[in-house]
């Protein structure tokens, strides 16, 4: 029978009692003190781990932003805000979630296209530093500005002319509604400096999910090149440059982790030789799933084993409702396999081969095609892995009315 691989299972997690364990707990514990499955449980440890390697390996003068959207979980936030400099927000909602964190509006900086008047005057009102993405949106926050009586922080969105290659999902470089085209920035910034805002700077962020470190690295290069040139032709200063980042995670069957020591030796090779143009300049990768990406894991449990035209269906409480990501439905061309494995019998050799799907009445909604597993019985835990991004938050909980995922920090 043809199987079809797994992606790779991120360091890390442990077998205990013959379990998947998270954080030194049983993946049978950790859904008891949850309650129920389905159940995402983000992992402390690895999201320290994690940036503590991040900042081993990058020039300590380029922070470390948190992009919110990949896992505004509440706990998550708050776990990460000693752990990083700053956080990056894409909405008013986001905005209240940093601020119950209690995290100082002056670490926060908020990009994406279509902000609203009230979320302007929300960003505005709380000192949170506005990444305008077009001309519009920066006069807008001009008038808001002056109608509260407050200095907007106001840094430019640029869309450079190049982009991040190998990027899962390219977000710079030609026609696009994200920033402002870079060539029109200077008379852009000109303006938002002449009007007595607080000049922020810039934030060039070309790309997501990446596994190369070349590609990151040239990309890198023209960041600060571009940021050089325009800061030239706005003469004043450049306070801030937001470099973006885009640094991936193995998703898939033949993924390779990236190379941070690499990526890390180019940004101390950049940051060196620009050493004295940058001068006073605030650097800081902003990056989202490299983070807690691998720190999460989605558990959910086999209700039915089932065979059809001798395949077998491992049907499980979950779904693409909570990993939408993982059924191949969120930004893929080609569906394949994330890492999947039985939390049950984690340490079990495969035995079987088995199509594991979610609970919702679509052909979509599968979790792992043709998969090598251990022999599985209904009762027993699924870990779909990689869920610390763009899962509980990015996927359809309402669809079919099955309803959110529970979810726990460890
Ligand atoms: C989504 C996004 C990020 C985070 O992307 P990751 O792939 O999760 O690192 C960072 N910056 C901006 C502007 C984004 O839109």
């Amino acid at each position: 029978m043809k199987t079809k691989p797994l992606g790779p299972i991120p360091a890390r997690y442990e077998t205990l009692d013959g379990e998947l364990a998270i954080g030194g707990r049983k993946a049978s514990a950790l859904v008891e003190a949850a309650g129920r499955t389905p159940l995402f449980v983000y992992s402390k440890s690895h999201l320290d781990e994690r940036v503590a390697t991040l900042r081993a390996a990058i020039p300590p003068r380029i922070g470390i932003n948190y992009a919110v959207k990949a896992n505004p979980h509440p706990q998550v936030i708050s776990h990460m805000a000693p752990l990083v400099d700053g956080f990056d927000i894409a909405s008013s909602g986001e905005l209240l979630m940093v601020q119950k964190a209690g995290i100082d509006p002056a670490r926060v900086s908020f990009a994406g296209p279509g902000k609203r008047d009230d979320e302007l005057e929300a960003a505005i009102s709380a000192g949170v530093t506005l990444n305008c993405e077009s001309e519009g949106e920066a006069h807008r926050s001009l008038t808001i500005g002056q109608t509260l009586g407050k200095t907007p922080r106001i840094a430019i969105r640029v869309n450079p002319d190049f982009e991040l290659k190998g990027s899962g999902m390219k977000m710079g470089g030609g026609a696009k509604p994200f920033g402002v085209d870079a060539k029109r920035v200077p008379v852009l910034a000109k303006q938002i400096i002449a009007e007595g805002a607080e000049w922020r700077g810039l934030h060039i962020f070309t790309g997501s999910q990446t596994l190369s470190a070349e590609a990151i690295t040239e990309a890198q290069t023209n960041v600060l090149n571009l940021a050089f040139s325009l800061t030239q032709e706005i003469g004043a200063t450049l306070p801030k440059l937001n470099m973006g980042g885009g640094f991936g995670i193995p998703y898939f069957p033949g993924d390779k982790p990236l190379d941070l020591s690499a990526v890390g030796a180019a940004l101390h090779e950049l940051v060196e030789a620009h050493g004295a143009a940058l001068g006073d300049t605030e650097l800081c990768l902003e990056l989202g799933r490299y983070l807690v990406g691998e720190a999460g894991v989605y558990l959910c449990r086999v209700i039915d084993k089932k065979v059809s035209h001798d395949q077998t269906y491992l049907i499980t409480d979950g779904g693409l409702h909570h990993q939408l990501a993982a059924s191949g439905n969120f930004g893929t061309v080609v569906r394949r396999n994330y890492p999947v494995a039985n939390a049950s019998r984690f340490g079990e050799e495969a035995s079987e081969v088995a199509n594991v799907v979610g609970c919702l009445c679509t052909p979509l909604d599968r979790l792992a095609d043709m998969a090598e597993l251990p022999r599985t019985e209904v009762g027993d835990l699924v870990a779909v892995f990689c869920a610390g991004a763009y899962g509980a938050s990015a996927s359809p909980a309402n669809f079919l009315g099955h309803g959110p995922a529970a979810e726990m920090i460890v």
